[in-house]
Formats: structure tokens, C-alpha cells, sequence
């Protein structure tokens, strides 16, 4: 194993050893936040309590609320002349959630995510474009500092206009994308309406991420832009990108356990969960020091993948992200996720690359209506081949999710793209449309 860092080559015990002295650490340091003093005192929580990373589970979980209700300021653990850089996760209802960070932990982030980077064979001889919006978003500053701390030449290109960056493609000799999956599929799709050969354009490596997406999906990216891509996970409570990423084999992602405690419970009883089910993702930040987080629950759902992965790391591998608990609807009595409509209509070969789940109401009865792009070379064909389509996706979907939704087939790049993170569903049934 070709390593960027020790640590990925640690065994269980090490890792674990390494946790135990570092959730001491941790819990030490958050006793000075006066959040974490306040909560601990009453249940008598010192770093003398922790006697094996098993102790985690008298430390209380943290939510979203308590992080709102804490902003801005509650959980800073060093006076905030220490702290050197502020980012927010991208919630947009409530008090937004702001991390701080000192430059020591700018630094462990930034090593994160250049192992991340490395695992996947990025090197220093790389040249490297970040697609995505810089600011309070993680993914611009947290991936361009780990690109930088790999040595590869970092072209900081920010989100949106397509041609250009595909013009920073071809003329830089880019050979490491990193971009947010639905804008991938979507600059995929421009590539091919420019008449471009997907093997001859410069990048073999994307890294994706910051938002649920399919194996179809990571499949179209890879075969529309002529690269491997790999999926990265990580959420502003956590630092950003550099959590979990998945390795050569592809097959779920290494949470970095030197860094991170994981684990996964159910929702509803709060109880861990055996390794292989699904349940929410919590972790704890462990080397963080400018505002440890202690037991966060991400509302992502997702398992930890049991068997041993063929790269020889034994940090464990989650699965992809199924999604966020809140993400699930009911509709018609039948739960489903959105990713399970992604997953059947990326598997047509004719649907384009954006679609988008509606929710409406038809007298008292929630519908769903989902709205699906098609490809320029099939949207030509005459109604009856069209009309045949829709059923075929129509069919797919009830066999996925149990009822049969509306199906609409739109022409390619007229639904709703964002800049940033997609928007998957829309509910109209509170507006009355
Ligand atoms: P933010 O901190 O605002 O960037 O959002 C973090 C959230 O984005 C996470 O809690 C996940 O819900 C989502 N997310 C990030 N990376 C991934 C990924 N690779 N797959 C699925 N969801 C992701
Ligand atoms: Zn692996």
C-alpha cells in the first residue's frame, strides 16, 4: 500500500489506542467550550471518565439544535484570537450552523484530505481544478488546501460557468477534477453536445461528493467525462471533505478512524446498531480543537460495510449515503428516498442528466409528479416511441417505490440547475399549485 500518512496503515489496536487518548483529549479541550462545560458538569464527564473509546457512549449526542442554538459562539474551545477561519454548513432554514478553526486544525484538514486524495493516486504531478463554490462552503477551501498540500498545481475555478471550465480543461491539461456529481453529469452532458470525446479529454480522476448520488450516476460521470470518479463525504460539523472517502476498489468509503469516531445508531431508540444494518451516522471530532463537535448526530443514513476491504486499510468503509433521515417522503402510504427514482431513471440510457421529484396535491391526494430531462437524439422521436418511454420509466419506478408516480419526459437542460448543491424535490402542496 502506497501511503500518504501512517495512520492508514494502523491496526485496529492502534487506531483504537490512538482513540482512547484522543477522545480524553477531546473531551479535555470541549470542557473548555461553554457549551460542553455546562453539559458535562451536570453529568460529572471529564477526560478522566474515559477510560476506552467505548466511554464514548456516556458523553450525550450533539444535534443540529444544539449547534444552532449555540451560534454563534457556544462551542468555541480557545479564545477566538486562536481561531484563523469560519465556515457554515449549507442548511437553509433556522440559525445557521459556523465551524472555527485554529490554524493546527487547518493544518490536520488540510493532511486529511491530501490523504484522501493520495489514496485515489492523485499526486504532485497533478493539475488540479476545483469546480466547486468557494466561500462558506467546505468544498472550495477544504479541498483546494488539501490539492496544495499534495504539491498538485491547483486551479481554483469555482462553481458554474460551464464552457470555461471546460476550457480550463482542455488548456490546462487538467487531470484532476473536483466537482459536485449533479453539476458533473451536467457539464458531462455540455461535453457531449460540444461533439467532444469523452476519452481525450485530460482528467482520470473526479473526486465527487457533497451531496447523495447513485452508482448509476457515478457511472455516467465516469463513461461521460472519461475518468474514474470517487466519492468523498464530509459535512461542515466535521471540518468539510476528508471524513470518508472511498479507496481504488470503489466500494464505500474509509471513515479516517484517527480522526473520527463512528458510529451508527437507530434513530429511534438511539441504540448502536451490528455492523452491516443501516442507521444514522454520528461521529466525533478527535484532534479538533478550536470547537471539538462530541458525538454528532448527521441525520445521514448509511451502514458500515462488514467485511474487510481488499486495500488492506482497516478504517472501516461506510456505505454510500442512502440519504438524510428528513430526506424520506411518504407518499400514498409508500416510503421512499429520492435516490431510488435517481437510480431507476440514470439506468435509461435515454434519460438526460437532471431530473426532479414534484410534489403536488390533486383534490386531498398527495401525487407525485417526476419531471425527467431526455436526450436531445430521443425527444426527437415521434409520440408514440415517447409515450411508450414514459410507461417504461413509469413501470420501473412502481417497482421501486410501490406506487406509480406521474411520469413527464422534458427536453434536455430546461428543468432547474443550481450552482451548488441540487435541488431533487420540490413540494407544492403547501402553495396550492
Ligand atoms: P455541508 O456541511 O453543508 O456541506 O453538508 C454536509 C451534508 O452533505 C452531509 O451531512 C450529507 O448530507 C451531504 N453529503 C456530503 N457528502 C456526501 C456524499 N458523498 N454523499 C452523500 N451525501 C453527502
Ligand atoms: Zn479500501
Amino acid at each position: 500500500m502506497n501511503c500518504y500518512h501512517p495512520a492508514e496503515t494502523w491496526s485496529r489496536e492502534e487506531i483504537e489506542k490512538a482513540q482512547t487518548m484522543r477522545l480524553k483529549h477531546s473531551v479535555q479541550a470541549a470542557l473548555a467550550s461553554p457549551f460542553y462545560s455546562r453539559r458535562f458538569s451536570s453529568l460529572g464527564i471529564t477526560a478522566e471518565t474515559i477510560k476506552s473509546s467505548e466511554s464514548i457512549r456516556d458523553i450525550p449526542f450533539t444535534t443540529k439544535n444544539d449547534l444552532r442554538s449555540g451560534y454563534p459562539f457556544d462551542f468555541l474551545a480557545v479564545p477566538k484570537e486562536d481561531l484563523v477561519r469560519l465556515h457554515a454548513s449549507s442548511g437553509t432554514t433556522g440559525s445557521p450552523v459556523t465551524i472555527c478553526h485554529t490554524r493546527a486544525d487547518l493544518n490536520a484538514w488540510a493532511d486529511l484530505m491530501a490523504r484522501c486524495m493520495h489514496m485515489v493516486g492523485v499526486r504532485k504531478s497533478d493539475i488540479f481544478q476545483n469546480i466547486a463554490g468557494y466561500g462558506l462552503f467546505t468544498g472550495g477551501l477544504g479541498i483546494h488546501a488539501g490539492a496544495e498540500r499534495l504539491g498538485c498545481l491547483t486551479i481554483p475555478a469555482g462553481a458554474g460557468n460551464t464552457r470555461r471550465q471546460i476550457k480550463l480543461i482542455q488548456d490546462m491539461q487538467v487531470s484532476v477534477l473536483h466537482i459536485i456529481p449533479s453539476y458533473a453529469l451536467y457539464l458531462g452532458g455540455v461535453v457531449r453536445d460540444m461533439g467532444l470525446d469523452p476519452r481525450e479529454l485530460p482528467p482520470r480522476i473526479a473526486l465527487i461528493g457533497a451531496e447523495p448520488h447513485t452508482e448509476e450516476a457515478r457511472q455516467r460521470i465516469e463513461l461521460l467525462l472519461g475518468l474514474k470518479a470517487y466519492n468523498s463525504y464530509g459535512l461542515s460539523e466535521m471540518n468539510g471533505p476528508g471524513v470518508a472517502f472511498e479507496c481504488l476498489g470503489q466500494n464505500g468509503m474509509h471513515v479516517w478512524e484517527d480522526a473520527y469516531i463512528l458510529e451508527i445508531i437507530n434513530p429511534k431508540t438511539l441504540e448502536p446498531v451490528p455492523d452491516g444494518e443501516v442507521g444514522e451516522l454520528v461521529l466525533t471530532t478527535l484532534c479538533r480543537r478550536g470547537m471539538p463537535v462530541l458525538r454528532y448526530r448527521t441525520s445521514d443514513l448509511t451502514r458500515v460495510i462488514p467485511e474487510p476491504c481488499p486495500c488492506g486499510r482497516v478504517h472501516r468503509r461506510i456505505d454510500r449515503i442512502m440519504g438524510r433521515a428528513d430526506d424520506m417522503l411518504i407518499i400514498k402510504g409508500c416510503n421512499f428516498y429520492p435516490m431510488q427514482v435517481e437510480q431507476i431513471l440514470l439506468s435509461f440510457p435515454e434519460v438526460g442528466q437532471n431530473y426532479l421529484i414534484l410534489l403536488e396535491l390533486e383534490g386531498d391526494m398527495d401525487q407525485v409528479c417526476v419531471q425527467v430531462e431526455i436526450r436531445e437524439e430521443y425527444f426527437v422521436e415521434d409520440v408514440r416511441a415517447l409515450t411508450k418511454l414514459q410507461k417504461r420509466i413509469a413501470h420501473r419506478l412502481r417497482d421501486e417505490i410501490l406506487f406509480t408516480p406521474k411520469v413527464e419526459l422534458v427536453q434536455a437542460n430546461t428543468l432547474p440547475k443550481q450552482e451548488g448543491k441540487a435541488v431533487r424535490v420540490v413540494d407544492r402542496r403547501n402553495k396550492g399549485q
